[in-house]
């Protein structure tokens, strides 16, 4: 039985990773269980508690019985330890049992390109809850809900996430995560951990584990801030790199730790318009791929945030707005340097029609400046004979027909350039994870 769960945290406390590590142990009394998943949904959704994630795991029982005793069990503590208080948590739990998993896996009813879409459009789409309900009674599958039951989006996307993937690991991307949660009496106080422990670590693996600290800014962003029983998450691509990291790391004694396959540092949520895309229309609480050329110098307004536009490539879109905000750092002095005419890629979430970028390529810089020729003779700047007429030297009479051009030094290279980690997104792909898989463009990651 596959067992998805969401939305059971609130910013004041608890955390749907807790709970599901908590289950993990809890049910391998019941029989094997799976690594579970952490699946990160759409990252623009307005009513995310804050990295919109969900969770998912397999269990492996003897009977039917024990699978009811299971689904019990995580009602009930998925009844007590969510923030029900907090008008934005509505826990979903969605159970996909071993029959309905059967006919999927026999591909009834083309059930695991249902599966399939609905994941992939709880990442990149903004779904109802009704569109759960129609695919949990499409499927037969058992489902449990409190309060407004919207968790049950999430859920059902994380246990598809599950489904396709567990027979067939590289069918989507994936990194993994390992989370270490406090011991329950330190929940909300300051995080104990030995600063340069997290350094050596983070030195002693990187690049398998990533996103452990940020050099430009001098931070470790391993570990949140708020009251949430999470310690600290090590991220990569390398299981064994993870747990060395671990073990390098002096902090406060756990609780527990549990490790989690996931879509994070992924790019999954990035739509790339692919061939015919005249009907198509850039919508808001999206993220995109875009190809453009610069059209407005950037400029810095008040926040120190950094704007600037393109126009699309894809010309039936127009134009649009681009934005590097103030707390994307060092990523500004990168976007300052573009000028119009520059061939660049956008990589980001459009929220109130401002392309909010996480990275971005140049393809092709405008390093051409063109200026008044200057005279032969006298070396002054021609001045414009007037619209059309060519340019003529006051003094001596020389005359040009066109403006010169100039090569200039632009000070940034060809290639792609990203946000540092204390600004990434938890779905966003690191660019050192792109150099890993050996791609075939410059790229020049934060570090
Ligand atoms: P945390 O990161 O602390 O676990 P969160 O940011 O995951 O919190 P949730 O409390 O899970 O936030 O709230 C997100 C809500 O949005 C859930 O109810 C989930 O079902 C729903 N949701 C997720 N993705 C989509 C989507 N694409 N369309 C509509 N609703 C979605």
């Amino acid at each position: 039985m596959i067992i998805g769960i969401d939305d059971t945290d609130s910013r004041r406390g608890g955390c749907t990773t807790y709970l599901c590590a908590v289950l993990v142990d809890e049910l391998k009394r019941y029989g094997e269980v799976s690594t579970p998943r952490l699946v990160r949904l759409n990252p623009c959704i307005p009513f995310k508690t804050r990295g919109n994630g969900a969770v998912s795991f397999e269990i492996k029982t003897r009977n039917k019985e024990k699978d009811a005793e299971v689904k019990e069990m995580v009602k009930a503590r998925v009844s007590e330890l969510s923030e029900l208080r907090e008008e934005e948590t509505n826990p979903g739990v969605v159970f996909i049992d071993n029959d309905a998993l059967n006919a999927i896996v026999r591909e009834e009813k083309d059930s695991k390109s249902m599966l399939k879409n609905f994941y992939e459009n709880a990442v990149r789409e903004v779904l109802t809850i009704e569109d759960a309900y129609e695919l949990i009674s499409n499927l037969h599958l058992d489902y449990f809900g409190l309060k407004t039951k919207r968790g049950i989006i999430g859920a059902l996307a994380a246990a598809s996430f599950l489904v396709l993937q567990k027979n067939k690991p590289d069918y989507y991307d994936f990194t993994y995560e390992l989370m270490s949660y406090r011991r329950k009496e330190r929940w909300g106080m300051l995080r104990l951990i030995e600063e340069t422990s997290v350094w050596k670590a983070d030195a002693a693996t990187y690049p398998l584990t990533w996103d452990t600290v940020d050099w430009g800014e001098k931070k470790i962003v391993f570990a949140p801030h708020s009251p949430c029983p999470v310690l600290f998450g090590i991220r990569g691509d390398s299981v064994d790199a993870i747990y060395r990291a671990y073990e390098l790391i002096d902090a406060e004694p756990e609780e527990r730790k549990m490790l989690f396959v996931t879509n994070q540092g992924t790019d999954f949520h990035l739509i790339r318009f692919e061939g015919e895309v005249a009907k198509e229309k850039l919508q808001d609480y999206h993220s995109y791929i875009l190809n453009g050329e610069v059209e407005s110098n950037p400029r810095t307004i008040e926040g120190g945030h950094v704007v600037f536009s393109i126009s699309l490539s894809e010309k039936v879109l127009g134009s649009i707005e681009c934005v590097a905000y103030e707390p994307t750092k060092g990523f500004r002095d990168i976007i300052r340097k573009l000028r119009v005419g520059d061939e660049i890629t956008v990589y980001g979430s459009l929220k109130k029609e401002t392309l909010n970028l996480e990275k971005i390529e140049v393809r092709k810089l405008n390093n051409v400046i063109e200026r008044n020729p200057r005279c032969d003779k006298c070396g002054r700047t021609l001045k414009s004979a007037g619209r059309f007429q060519g340019y003529r030297c006051k003094r001596c009479g020389t005359f040009k027909a066109e403006k010169d051009k100039v090569i200039v030094e632009r000070g940034i290279e060809t290639g792609l350039y990203e946000v540092p980690p204390v600004a990434r997104r938890h779905i966003s792909k690191p660019l050192i994870r792109m150099r890993m898989e050996g791609a075939d463009k410059e790229i020049h990651p934060s570090r």
